[in-house]
Order: C-alpha cells, then sequence, then structure tokens
C-alpha cells in the first residue's frame, strides 16, 4: 500500500463510484485530512455510474458523521466529447469482445491519463496536494493506463507540464480484488462493505436490478465476475 503523506494533505479521489473507487475514498479519509471528490462524464453508455456515486456519497457521509466534516466537494466534469474520439464498448455500440491488440473492447484508451490530467488542474484550484485513485494492476486486463510505471510518468509530467507538485496515491495498485474487499473491511468493517455492496457500482452493462452477495449487477460481464470472484475469495479467506 502507498501511504505517502503530508501534513495536513488535502486529496482529491478520482471517484467513479465503482467498488475501487469507493474504498479508496474510505482510504482517503483515514489517511488525509480533508478528501474532495472528482466524476467525470466522458460519454459512457450507461448513466447508473453517474447516479449511484451521488447516492454513495450521501450515505457514507450519514453513515461514517465522524468523517462527514473532512469530506468537502464532489465534482462531476463533463468531457463526454472524449467518446468522439474514443470508441469502446463502454463509450459507444461495439459488441464486446477482445481488440487486436488483446485488450478486453471495454478499454478506453488514454482514459485514466485524461481524467488525472483534469483532476490535477482541479486540484490545483482547490489546493490538493494528492490524487487518490484505484488503479490496480493486478486484477485488471493490462490497461497500460492502469499501472504504476504510467502514473510515475505522469506525476512527472504534471510536474514538469503544469508546474504542480503533485503526489497520485494508488492504494490499491498491488492489491487482488479479494484483498480490496479486505481493506474495506479494515478501513469501515461491515457497515462500509455493506455500503460498498448496497451503493457501490461496477457493472459493465448498467444492471442495478440484480442483487448478489457482492452487490448489484449483470453476474456475467468481466467487471461483475472479477467482482463476485473476489468477493467470494475475500469470503472465504475469513
Ligand atoms: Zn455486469
Amino acid at each position: 500500500m502507498n501511504t505517502q503523506t503530508t501534513a495536513l494533505a488535502t486529496a482529491l479521489v478520482l471517484f467513479s463510484g465503482g467498488q475501487d473507487s469507493c474504498t479508496c475514498l474510505a482510504y482517503a479519509l483515514e489517511q488525509y485530512d480533508h478528501v474532495e471528490t472528482i466524476g467525470f462524464i466522458y460519454g459512457q453508455t450507461h448513466h447508473v455510474e453517474i447516479q449511484t456515486r451521488t447516492v454513495f456519497l450521501q450515505n457514507y457521509r450519514q453513515q461514517f458523521p465522524e468523517q462527514a466534516a473532512r469530506l468537502g466537494d464532489d465534482h462531476v466534469l463533463d468531457i463526454s466529447g472524449f467518446a468522439d474520439i474514443s470508441h469502446s464498448a463502454l463509450t459507444g455500440a461495439v459488441a464486446t469482445a477482445r481488440r487486436q491488440d488483446g485488450l478486453p473492447d471495454t478499454y478506453v484508451p488514454g482514459r485514466n491519463l485524461i481524467f488525472l490530467i483534469a483532476a490535477a488542474a482541479l486540484a490545483d484550484r482547490r489546493g490538493a496536494d494528492v490524487l487518490v485513485g484505484g488503479m490496480c494492476e493486478t486484477d485488471y486486463s493490462g490497461y497500460p493506463d492502469c499501472r504504476r510505471n504510467a502514473m510515475d510518468a505522469m506525476e512527472t509530467s504534471i510536474q514538469l507540464g503544469m508546474g504542480l507538485d503533485i503526489v497520485i496515491d494508488t492504494p490499491l495498485m498491488q492489491l487482488t480484488k479479494a484483498e480490496t474487499w479486505g481493506m474495506a473491511m479494515e478501513l469501515g468493517g461491515h457497515k462500509l462493505v455493506d455500503l460498498i455492496v448496497s451503493d457501490s457500482h461496477t457493472c459493465y452493462a448498467g444492471d442495478r436490478t440484480q442483487l448478489a452477495a457482492w452487490g448489484y449487477g449483470c453476474g456475467v460481464c468481466e467487471a461483475c465476475t472479477l467482482r463476485a470472484k473476489g468477493f467470494a475469495v475475500w469470503q472465504a479467506s475469513l
């Protein structure tokens, strides 16, 4: 776990409302003094994640009132023009399949890099020193912009290109999905795990009608499969 901290640090969490970013939010509230959140409308087919992230934040404030005072503004940036240059299963009508380079079709090229540049610009305006993101290079399918070396390069780019000394903290980078569930348990106990189960959203199909032990989702897409498998492995380890 990356635990870089500075005194009275303000963190901006890249918060999509999925399992990973919900866990990152709880982590950031433990690590940093003041926490704000940023989400993006980037032309994704399913707006359900934009809606569920707001519900998660509201319920988090209610369930963890001792942290609510340090949980500041939520920012939503509309960069939906990004869909015009990025065709994938998430941003266009393309069947879910493998790309020629072997990456899943759900991969949106450069998405995290665009998010980080936009978040760094907002961090500058908001006085934040740290960006917290749920990028992970273990369970995911080789997305190049989820790797730590890409984050290191982005820190350098932000420093050289924007003049900002911003740390990109990626607490889930080396964790499996099962370990991410365990981390949520350590951070907030069953209360946090239950909140992530009921109010976070990961399913690529945007399904909020079927509730399993690990949360809502279609149960068959890649995101649901990873989430369900991680939950089962974590449960078995208890
Ligand atoms: Zn699904």
